[in-house]
């Protein structure tokens, strides 16, 4: 029998909603927060701007101001972009939600728990095998492969290991596109 697998899947990670942000709150006890419906804050100081984002404590509601740009030149900022802030462009919001330069300038981390979904293809027939999975990333999603391989094919971690072909480290946690070999089982 050839090993070689003649189908190959298409799996999408993509996330349901925005993130909740890893942060100490100042105000009370809480370690999350959220965007809510995302709102920047724009003031203008002479020629240079600042940009926020603004965030909320999911349990004191109190309010947070994310870094965006500080004291940047008016023209150094595309227009679009500018507008953007200025209407909370919801594509905007999430884009610098997700940048990880964002997060490392204002130190939080994402809560993506409950965030995302795994998207597979219907059922495909048993003697398929074997079988070649591809995993893209829509959206920066943290994942261990075994895991999220677990989850997709419905099998225990033990059977993963032992019917998964991959290149990728199963245990590291990555965002990145990755692909692998479904073996038959016994
Ligand atoms: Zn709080």
């Amino acid at each position: 029998m050839s090993s070689q697998p003649h189908i190959v899947l298409p799996w999408v990670v993509r996330r349901t909603r925005l993130p909740l942000l890893s942060v100490r709150c100042v105000g009370c006890p809480s370690e999350s927060a959220t965007t809510g419906e995302g709102r920047f804050r724009v003031n203008a100081n002479g020629k240079l701007l600042d940009v926020w984002l603004l965030v909320r404590c999911v349990s004191c509601d109190r309010t947070s101001k994310l870094t965006v740009h500080e004291r940047v030149p008016v023209r150094s900022l595309d227009p679009a972009e500018l507008h953007g802030y200025r209407v909370n462009d919801p594509e905007l919001v999430a884009s610098r939600l997700l940048d990880p330069l964002l997060a490392r300038r204002n130190r939080f981390t994402l809560d993506w728990t409950g965030a995302w979904r795994l998207d597979t293809p219907a059922a495909w027939l048993e003697e398929a095998w074997p079988v070649q999975v591809e995993v893209v990333f829509e959206d920066p999603v943290p994942v261990r492969p075994d895991r999220l391989i677990a989850q997709g094919l419905g099998l225990s971690r033990n059977e993963v290991l032992r019917r998964i072909k991959c290149d990728t480290p199963l245990r590291r946690t990555t965002s990145s596109g990755f692909a692998f070999v479904v073996m038959a089982g016994d």
